[in-house]
């Protein structure tokens, strides 16, 4: 299914130009307009969905097999590649930007310009225990939706 505003649809139907590296029947992947880096690839499903929440598991499988390969490809480009950065931003306030499933994978190098600025100081183990049972209780709420469970998460308190 393609949404007829969306940009991303307009590339996997071959009605917006694109720099293609890889298609198949499932996904297309492209060279971002804006690339952070020389070498950033967006890979995309082809049929639309705007986020996580309505993007198929087996698409998702296959977005990322495509992003795995793209990843050990820029290694092998020739293009600086010291290291590689895949990215995915889900929702308004993780800065996406396109409402149409993309994974971000570019090539990052000592000195470029791309920063993730958070503070990752060091939580507490009962907190984490908290953010962990929420968490489970949202996998549990995903097999119920399912109608079964494929692969029960344990609780880890390494
Ligand atoms: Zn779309």
């Amino acid at each position: 299914m393609t949404n007829d505003g969306c940009v991303f649809c307009g590339i996997a139907r071959g009605h917006v130009a694109a720099s293609v590296v890889h298609e198949d029947d499932r996904v297309v992947a492209f060279m971002d307009l804006s690339p952070v880096t020389p070498g950033h690839v967006l890979v995309v499903p082809k049929s639309h969905a705007e986020g996580l929440v309505d993007l198929p598991d087996d698409l998702g499988v296959r977005v990322w097999e495509v992003g795995h390969r793209v990843g050990r490809a820029l290694r092998l480009s020739g293009l600086r590649c010291e290291g590689v950065t895949l990215f995915l931003a889900d929702g308004e306030a993780a800065f996406q930007e396109i409402f149409h499933v993309h994974l971000h994978v570019f090539p990052r190098f000592k000195g470029d310009s791309f920063r993730v600025d958070a503070n990752w100081r060091v939580h507490e183990r009962r907190v984490l225990d908290e953010a962990a049972l929420a968490v489970r209780g949202g996998l549990a709420a995903l097999d119920a939706r399912a109608g079964g469970s494929d692969s029960p998460v344990q609780a880890e308190s390494a």
